[in-house]
C-alpha cells in the first residue's frame, strides 16, 4: 500500500529528501513522476538527470519569465498551478508510476494558488498503491492530517544568511 510523505518547513532539504526517495525508487526499477508547482527554473539538475532516464518523468510547468503587470503574475501563477495540478492527477490515475512527488504544492495552496478541497480529494482518492510526496513549506493542518510520514525542516544556519546564494549542483 502506497503512503503520503511531507517534507515541509523553512530549512533546506525538502526538495533534496524527496530526491533522495526517487533515487531509492529508481534503484528498484520503479518508475518515479515529479511535478513542481510553482517555480519554473529549467536549469537545475533534477531536470537534466530525468532527461537521461526513461523511469523519471520531471514535469514543470510554469516558467520564469518576468511578466511586468503584478496582476498578470498572480494570474499566470494561478494558472500554472492549477494546470500543474490537473497533470499531478492524470499522472496520479495513470497507473504509470510507483512514487509522485508534487514538489513546492504546500506553497502552492499556501499562497490561494491552489484550492485546498481538491487536493484533500486527491490524496484520499489515490489509487492504493501510489506513493505520495508532497514538498514545500507551511503545509496547512488538513494535509499532515492526512500524511503518513510528516517531516519538518529547520532552519538552523544557511548559508545565504552570509550572503552565498544558490550553488549549482548543491541548490539546484
Ligand atoms: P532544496 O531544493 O535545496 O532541498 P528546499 O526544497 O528545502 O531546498 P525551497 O523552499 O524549495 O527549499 O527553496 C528553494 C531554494 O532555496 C533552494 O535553492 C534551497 O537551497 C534554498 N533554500 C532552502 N532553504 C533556505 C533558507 N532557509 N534560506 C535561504 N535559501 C534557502
Ligand atoms: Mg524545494
Amino acid at each position: 500500500m502506497g503512503l503520503v510523505h511531507v517534507y515541509t518547513g523553512d530549512g533546506k532539504g525538502k526538495t533534496t529528501a524527496s530526491l533522495g526517495l526517487i533515487l531509492r525508487s529508481l534503484g528498484w526499477g520503479r518508475k518515479v513522476c515529479m511535478i513542481q508547482f510553482i517555480k519554473g527554473y529549467s536549469e537545475i539538475g533534477e531536470a537534466f538527470f530525468a532527461k537521461d532516464n526513461p523511469n523519471f518523468t520531471f514535469i514543470q510547468v510554469s516558467d520564469s519569465k518576468i511578466r511586468d503587470i503584478k496582476e498578470d503574475q498572480v494570474k499566470q501563477m494561478k494558472a500554472d498551478a492549477e494546470k500543474s495540478f490537473e497533470i499531478a492527477k492524470e499522472e496520479i490515475y495513470s497507473g504509470k508510476y510507483d512514487l509522485i512527488v508534487l514538489d513546492e504544492i504546500n506553497n502552492a495552496i499556501n499562497y490561494d494558488l491552489l484550492d485546498i478541497n481538491k487536493v484533500i480529494d486527491l490524496i484520499k482518492n489515490r489509487p492504493e498503491n501510489i506513493e505520495l510526496v508532497m514538498t514545500g513549506r507551511h503545509a496547512k493542518d488538513e494535509i499532515i492530517e492526512l500524511a503518513d510520514y510528516v517531516t519538518e525542516m529547520r532552519l538552523v544556519k544557511h548559508p545565504y544568511q552570509k550572503g552565498i546564494f544558490a550553488r549549482e549542483g548543491i541548490d539546484y
